[in-house]
């Protein structure tokens, strides 16, 4: 298959969620972020598929992996990036977000990636611009490519997805990379298991087609994949544990409790990693058996994929969801 029918495969202007997102259209996703985790590993990394176009990174939340792949996503294509800092903007002024969408674009970028604070923020935002709005994690609520390079880094590490038992662990509540990886890893015919205090797992959650846990033990057994997730402590109002000491003991990730996982799991963190909290550092560290560094890696690649798809389509005829 060639490129400009891969490109098809995907007919969507923005990429603001995995959710509503089929088999197929991951897939080609996935398919194309491979030809460019080889393409970094060249001394040459630069091509020219974005030459000529804009990309702006609006982050309203700190962040360190997810804007500086795109970063580096967009110049190793050939575009130009800009990255405004929201803390030296108008935003400072009280500039609404909206506004300050359509300040930016009336300078026609060809692609925006924004990060906030707020659920279903981005989505609104994209209903205001002329260009391609791509989703940099939005509140509790979606964090596409992270769910995209978490997809890569397993399908390149054990071959497929489908039928494979993943445990994400940790605060489910508060955190969009476990809703987007509900999201593609079900639609990817993975068998999903979910394992948090109480506390920190939404309500009526199994909707989603996952298994609930509240026992490291019991839910890790047999896991083919453990991804742990970080106590988005600013997201929470009020006290949802009794101590991080206490749930490091019952939660974080240990050898002691990673014993019941099929020996050869997979560990996986999205990042930023809280050392003692919810992963204990020789399980970090495992180069055998960790991915962490690899997920990274993956992440400069699938970003590269959807800034190269995504510009392509706005080329396009509008075709469905165009
Ligand atoms: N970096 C991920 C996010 O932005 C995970 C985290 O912050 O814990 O959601």
């Amino acid at each position: 298959m060639d490129n400009a029918e891969r490109l098809f495969e995907f007919p969507h202007r923005h990429l603001l969620g995995i959710e509503g997102l089929t088999p197929v259209e991951i897939t080609a996703l996935l398919d194309h972020s491979e030809t460019y985790v080889e393409q970094n590993r060249q001394t040459n990394k630069k091509k020219s598929v974005l030459s000529g176009r804009t990309i702006i990174n609006l982050f309203y939340e700190d962040s360190t992996r997810t804007r500086t792949s795109f970063e580096l996503a967009g110049k190793r294509l050939g575009g130009d990036v800009i990255n405004m800092s929201v803390s030296t903007s108008s935003v400072k002024k009280g500039e609404t977000l909206i506004d300050t969408a359509m300040t930016l674009n009336a300078m026609h970028p060809d692609v925006l990636v924004v990060r906030h604070p707020d659920s279903g923020s981005v989505k609104l935002l994209s209903e205001k611009v002329n260009c391609a709005v791509i989703n940099g994690g939005d509140g509790a609520h979606e964090h596409p490519t992270q769910a995209l390079l978490d997809a890569l880094t397993i399908r390149r590490r054990i071959g497929h997805i489908q039928g494979l038992r993943i445990a994400i662990c940790g605060d489910i509540l508060h955190s969009r990379v476990a809703r987007s990886n509900i999201h593609l890893l079900t639609t990817m015919g993975a068998r999903v298991r979910l394992i948090a205090p109480k506390t920190l797992i939404p309500t009526d959650v199994e909707r989603m087609g996952v298994e609930v846990f509240n026992d490291m033990k019991a839910g890790l057994e047999d896991c083919d994949i453990v991804m742990m997730l970080r106590l988005q402590k600013e997201r929470m109002n009020g006290n949802y544990l009794p101590s991080v000491r206490e749930y490091f003991h019952f939660f974080g990730l240990d050898y002691g409790k990673l014993s019941v996982a099929n020996p050869n799991a997979l560990i996986m963190h999205p990042g930023p990693m809280n050392r003692g909290v919810e992963i204990d550092s020789e399980v970090a560290d495992d180069f055998g058996r960790s991915a962490i560094h690899e997920q990274v890696e993956m992440g400069v690649a699938v970003r590269m994929a959807v800034l190269e798809i995504l510009t392509a389509n706005l080329d396009q005829p509008a075709p469905r969801n165009l």
